[in-house]
């Protein structure tokens, strides 16, 4: 089932950092120390704030820049009474082509719930764009030793009402929540138990076309260090960065990490 490694998809998680003047300088320097070949081996993804989206957009546009344009969130509506939410529908039109969907801090601080990432699954399909829809355990739940029942629980409810055609088209990325934002994380043994079983799980469901095609990320603490072992597993396709991604020399160097 992982013989034939997929293309890796390296994303930059920003959260809630970098204006959009600092966006923009942060883009240009992350590819002018990106070799041009490294995009060959390697895809590149930047989530930057909504406010930030339109000057990457016209960067990445602009200056014909190899890097994927990514958002954070979206809502599940196109349009609607949701003061303050973002529509998917706009960010098409923005040229977005990945959104990360069911972060841990969306379910814990703002109480996403599997039923509503499922919901956004489906809306970022719908509009043409990829989900990274995201999984982990918590430390307790890990000492309880109920990390595969959350994950694989998750996995089911955000891909529930998928084809097999959708479901191997999108990423999945795992990150367990003690490890995010902590310095802490999942040796690459662990991150490839996991992540197996989750490609395994998708299998059951979905078929194993469907779970050869899905690309499943680590997150969690991912530096430019502990990139080339966890690439090196073979379920393992890639990386969810959160800080290391907002310093363009740390990112760089994950990314030729997973180039390889
Ligand atoms: C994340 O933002 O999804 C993340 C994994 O953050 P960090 O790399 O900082 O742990």
């Amino acid at each position: 089932m992982a013989a034939a490694k997929r293309t890796p998809l390296i994303s930059g998680n920003w959260k809630m950092n970098l204006n959009h003047f600092e966006a923009i300088q942060t883009v240009q320097k992350l590819h002018y120390l990106l070799p041009k070949d490294v995009y060959e081996t390697v895809d590149v993804s930047v989530h930057p704030p909504f406010t930030d989206i339109r000057s990457v957009q016209t960067v990445i546009e602009g200056d014909g820049l190899d890097l994927i344009l990514g958002a954070q969130h979206c809502h599940f509506q196109d349009t609607g009474a949701f003061t303050g939410e973002i529509s998917p529908a706009f960010l098409a039109k923005l040229d977005v082509k990945l959104i990360v969907c069911g972060h841990s801090e969306r379910r814990e601080i703002f109480g996403e719930t599997d039923d509503m990432v499922n919901a956004k699954v489906k809306a970022i399909l719908k509009h043409g764009m990829t989900p990274i829809m995201c999984c982990g355990e918590s430390l307790a739940e890990r000492e309880a030793g109920e990390t595969e029942a959350k994950v694989l629980g998750q996995v089911q409810a955000g891909l529930a009402g998928l084809s097999a055609d959708q479901v191997g088209s999108l990423v999945i990325a795992y990150e367990p929540i003690w490890a995010i934002g902590t310095g802490k994380t999942a040796t690459s043994a662990d991150a490839q138990t996991v992540c197996r079983a989750i490609r395994t799980a998708v299998a059951a469901q979905f078929g194993a076309e469907a779970a050869t095609a899905v690309r499943i990320q680590y997150g969690g603490s991912v530096k430019a260090g502990t990139t080339e072992e966890l690439m090196s597993q073979p379920d393992v396709d890639g990386a969810l960065v959160g800080g290391a991604s907002l310093d363009p020399e740390e990112f760089a160097r994950i990314v030729q990490f997973a180039a390889g």
